[in-house]
């Protein structure tokens, strides 16, 4: 299903003119508006789905598969030495906007570190507890 206030929905169906790199049955790979850098495209879904954890299987199944063809397209388009795949979900982890896709950044040897965090010590009694209850879930 497509929702008429969804930007992404208008944009992956073509309502709204896009600089589209690729194009399927399911999916629009569009130039990002303010890209990370030259070339970051993103994956959309025709179909409206809030993110990752709301969208069916066979969307996801699909989605890192045309993300990986976007970024072998642009490695070779752009000789960029590497490719990060990005995906938000949740305005707390970075998603502005609300229909899933998949972020695709360009990367050269040396530039500006993009995707990262900081890391912390672990502690083994904490971390077995901590995989025991996300295990629990799922
Ligand atoms: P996220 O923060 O993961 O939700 O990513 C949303 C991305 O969409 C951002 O990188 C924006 O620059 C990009 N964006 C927002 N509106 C448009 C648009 N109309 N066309 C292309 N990219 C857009
Ligand atoms: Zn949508």
């Amino acid at each position: 299903m497509k929702k008429d206030d969804c930007i992404f929905c208008r944009i992956a169906n073509g309502e709204i003119p896009s600089n589209t790199v690729y194009e399927d049955e399911d999916f629009r790979c569009i130039l990002d508006l303010s890209p990370a850098a030259k070339g970051h495209t993103l994956v959309i879904p025709k179909e409206h789905f809030q993110d990752a954890l709301n969208a069916d299987d066979e969307v996801l199944s699909k989605i890192f598969k045309v993300a990986a063809k976007v970024g072998e397209g642009m490695k070779k388009a752009l000789n960029a030495d590497g490719i990060n795949i990005v995906q938000n979900n949740g305005e707390a982890a970075g998603q502005t906007v609300p229909h899933l896709h998949v972020h695709v950044i360009p990367r050269y040897n040396g530039d500006e570190k993009m995707v990262t965090w900081t890391q912390h010590e672990s502690d083994s009694e904490e971390q077995k507890r901590i995989a025991e209850k996300i295990a629990a879930m799922i």
